[in-house]
């Protein structure tokens, strides 16, 4: 019990250390720029502002997630509608990330894992996962909901039709 215990607390100190990681604000010179994505921290936000050459490079916090696999948002879709319109919603998922990211550079679809009867999402936002499934919502009905977890760190969504 008492190993179990100290498990436990070990597993939230790593949750915590892994959100401050993962934080929208940076501690870096502004304005800089991320070498993996382009993105620009710029004013206490990431934006895709242009920069001149020279600035500060580091690695924002989407592509850091992205590296270390570990997404904010994870998506379940399923059903037999899902099914037969497999390319239609795929495209849906694909718009809906581009309109997004465009306004929130840090909002991007991870990993899309399509296999028959069940499609999984991630993102490296919790925004752009419930925008994903209030799209599917919207286009197609269904049963759509969400949960927010981890401080509203994640969210988990669903969609089924
Ligand atoms: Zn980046």
């Amino acid at each position: 019990m008492r190993l179990q215990g100290s498990q436990k607390r070990n597993d939230r100190l790593i949750k915590e250390k892994r959100k401050d990681t993962y934080r929208t604000y940076t501690a870096a010179p502004e304005p800089s720029l991320c070498k993996n994505c382009g993105a620009v921290y710029m004013n206490g936000h990431w934006t895709w502002n242009e920069v001149k050459d020279g600035t500060y490079k580091t690695l924002c916090p989407a592509c850091k997630r992205m590296e270390d696999k570990y997404p904010a948002g994870y998506i379940e879709i399923k059903g037999e509608f899902y099914n037969e319109h497999t390319n239609e919603i795929s495209n849906l998922i694909r718009n809906t990330e581009k309109l997004e990211k465009n306004e929130r550079p840090l909002e991007r679809i991870m990993s899309m894992k399509i296999e028959r009867g069940r499609a999984i999402v991630t993102t490296t936002g919790i925004h752009i996962a419930r925008r994903i499934g209030e799209a599917l919502n919207r286009s197609y009905q269904g049963l759509f909901s969400f949960q927010y977890g981890d401080g509203d760190k994640s969210i988990r969504v669903q969609w089924e039709r």
